[in-house]
């Protein structure tokens, strides 16, 4: 696998750290269980760092030296895919030949560097986009940047190279075919996971199988005192209704949509402003800036700092807590590949309320596991954020629903679907070869 420009090591949340991250971790760690053994290339960002490190059994990362440990930008890394390149050939040229049986890339620098080691290698490249530049540009945030012209040359390229491409959801696979020529047999639908070990509704037993414990209906008597002691420490008043975002603060996810229409909710009701928290955990995207001030100002404006709440980014295991504390968490998106915050939630037993985008109409399960909200009508978020105050058993019911919802994502089901994709492929190149030698001979 390949992962130029983030590393499966990095705190997801953070920086360039999310959800892809979590993806390749957890996707290569149940290939590896399943039998297919895995090495992720990535750009070492700290001269500390060992060529080597074992993630899990079967999982090696492997760091290489491309352009300056530290200060350098994504959007300086297209200058150092040579760099790059060169460090995995070199490293496959230390085995023996076939050491490598196909190249999986991760998001558009990595399918640059995929493109060549696999035509070197005589290999398929499997090619996973995460974000694509055409979609991203075609939902701005207000005040957002566009992506670059290179990087959607840069895509083509990889598109036209791969032998597969893994979309997350159908609409992806569409917008691939749609936006980038991709072609039908090129195509495939690998819906991704939730680590359902980790998150799981607060009366899951913490040691027994979590299929036994999701079985059984979620008592809601229990699970509400268990949320209250989990309220209390997280320092979280017990009886307030939680808003919850969680995820890089980025113009993308909107996080201002949500303090606009809290500001929004209190405006027309200022009696509830006791009664609703809303923690936002996770920190600022890209490099550069130290805190998520643009936020903070903009509900110092709106005059609801003393309910916003803003949390760095925390584990997965400690992330699992601020999910079953929340009654509802909030993903008010513009765009979004698939979401895996809206699973983890509702594994963890609490609905979604999220935007109408991406893969969230997949996630999530409108009036049954959450709600849909179409657009970013300041009023109608907050119409919908309100029925969680008004109607107190919602969030119970809405999340016994959500914990049965999130379990048909596991992540063992994404790495048997990949694996046999991986398999194919290399069927196809390995008999398109054998085809071409046929064929020369022949002449
Ligand atoms: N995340 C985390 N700690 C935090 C906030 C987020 O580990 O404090 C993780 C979260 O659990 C999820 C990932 O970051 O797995 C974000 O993935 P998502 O697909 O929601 O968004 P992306 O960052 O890929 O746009």
């Amino acid at each position: 696998m390949l992962s130029v420009h983030t590393s499966p090591l990095h705190q997801p949340g953070t920086g360039d750290a999310g959800g892809m991250n979590v993806y390749i971790v957890e996707l290569s760690k149940r290939l590896a269980e399943q039998g297919t053994e895995v090495e992720i290339f990535t750009r070492a960002t700290a001269s500390e760092l060992p060529p080597l490190v074992e993630l899990a059994p079967g999982v090696l990362v492997r760091h290489v030296t491309a352009g300056p440990y530290e200060g350098l930008l994504k959007e300086d890394l297209p200058a150092q895919l040579c760099a790059f390149t060169h460090g995995v050939l070199r490293t496959e040229a230390g085995h023996r030949p076939g050491h490598y049986d196909v190249v999986h890339s991760h998001y558009w620098l990595s399918g640059q560097v995929g493109w060549l080691a696999a035509d070197r290698w005589g290999v398929p490249l499997v090619h996973t986009m995460h974000t694509m530049a055409k979609v991203k540009n075609a939902s701005l945030a207000m005040g957002d940047t566009p992506e670059p012209a290179a990087r959607v040359i840069g895509e083509s390229q990889v598109v036209a190279a791969a032998d597969r491409l893994i979309a997350n959801t159908d609409e992806e696979a569409q917008q691939l075919a749609h936006h980038y020529g991709a072609h039908p047999e090129q195509l495939s639908v690998v819906h991704p996971g939730v680590n359902l070990e980790v998150f799981r509704p607060a009366t899951a037993t913490p040691t027994g199988p979590v299929g036994d414990a999701l079985d059984k209906p979620l008592d809601p008597a229990a699970e509400a005192a268990r949320v209250r002691a989990i309220r209390s420490r997280l320092g979280l008043p017990v009886d307030a209704v939680v808003l919850l975002f969680a995820g890089r603060i980025q113009p993308l996810k909107a996080p201002d949509v949500l303090v606009r229409a809290v500001a929004q909710l209190l405006d027309e009701s200022p009696e509830l402003r006791s009664r609703i928290v809303v923690p936002i955990v996770g920190g600022p995207s890209g490099s550069g800036m130290a805190k998520p001030e643009a936020l903070q100002k903009l509900a110092a404006q709106l005059g609801v700092c003393d309910v916003i709440r803003f949390q760095p980014p925390v584990s997965h295991a400690e992330l699992a807590d601020w999910y079953r504390a929340a009654t509802a968490l909030v993903m008010p998106s513009h765009s979004e590949s698939f979401g895996l915050v809206a699973l983890e939630a509702q594994a963890c037993g609490t609905p979604v309320v999220a935007a109408a985008v991406g893969g969230l109409p997949v996630a999530v399960r409108d009036g049954e596991t959450g709600f849909l909200v179409h657009g970013h009508d300041l009023r109608a978020w907050a119409r919908t954020l309100r029925r969680f105050v008004d109607h107190p058993e919602l969030g119970a019911r809405m999340g016994a629903a959500a914990a049965r919802h999130a379990r048909a994502f596991g992540w063992d089901a994404a790495a048997r679907t990949t694996a046999e994709l991986y398999a194919d492929s290399i069927a196809r190149t390995r008999a398109a070869q054998s085809h071409g030698m046929a064929a020369a001979t022949a002449r």
